[in-house]
């Protein structure tokens, strides 16, 4: 088949597809690139020391305020990647430019361990105020040494959020000490969290939100959820609470 026939039989079952599915054709296509009605694109930003894929999704609407999810950046704590995967496979969102990252530390989720393969705290990883820890906060030889790190760090620079909620547990509470104290407040207010201090016992080294804030306009906010969140909170009632932080909807 010539390339030329190749192209119009495609665009041909592509039509039929969209017309069957009572939705313009063009806009089907793209915004269901792997069957999933909110996703718009799909993206692998790096790769984990064993070789994961760290994947990325975007949903929702360019030209809205542009928010980044993230979760299981320690991988023990991988309660609130439901959330994430809860908005990437429901229905399309409005009012947002979302992405959501909602397995960082796929090596450390499928051993179960805080850390990275290398037996690296990835959120004492990042180059900013970076120091030699050791013990639960292992640090890493150098800033920016592991590979899960630098994918983040390459794909904040391209997407440049205005907003970033990265969720942890199990400490319960929403961040004060941050950037934007409005922010913090409105999330608590929205999530139905307490407001704490994380100050990783005076002052934190190499982390994700420390390194993000310092470097963009941008906010990144640290959200913990506690021990064992319960299934409808994580699945059905934190999802429409997230998205109302920034008045989003599904429909
Ligand atoms: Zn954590």
């Amino acid at each position: 088949m010539r390339l030329g026939t190749l192209i119009a039989t495609a665009l041909a079952a592509t039509l039929v597809t969209g017309l069957l599915a009572g939705t313009p054709t063009a806009s089907y296509a793209v915004r269901a690139p792997d069957g999933r009605p909110a996703v718009m694109e799909k993206r692998v930003i790096g790769h984990s020391v064993r070789g994961r894929p760290i994947k990325a999704f975007r949903l929702g609407e360019r030209g809205q305020p542009k928010v980044l999810l993230i979760s299981t950046m320690h991988g023990n704590e991988g309660h609130p990647r439901q959330i994430l995967a809860t908005l990437r496979d429901g229905k399309p969102i409005h009012g947002l430019n979302l992405w959501v990252l909602p397995i960082y530390n796929p090596d450390g989720l499928a051993r179960h361990t805080r850390k990275n393969a290398h037996g690296v705290d990835l959120n004492r990883n990042f180059p900013y105020r970076w120091a030699d820890l050791d013990g639960s906060y292992e640090s890493g030889p150098r800033p920016g040494s592991e590979p899960e790190t630098r994918a983040v760090i390459r794909f904040l620079k391209q997407i440049k959020p205005r907003w970033i909620v990265s969720f942890h547990q199990p400490l319960h509470g929403v961040d004060t000490d941050t950037k934007n104290a409005r922010f913090s407040r409105r999330v608590a207010d929205k999530l139905n969290l307490p407001r704490k201090s994380f100050t990783c016992g005076g002052v934190c080294h190499g982390t994700m939100t420390g390194w993000f804030n310092h470097h963009f306009t941008g906010s990144a906010l640290t959200v913990e959820y506690g021990a064992h969140p319960s299934k409808r909170l994580m699945r059905r009632i934190a999802p429409t609470q997230v998205l109302s932080i920034w008045g989003a909807r599904r429909r």
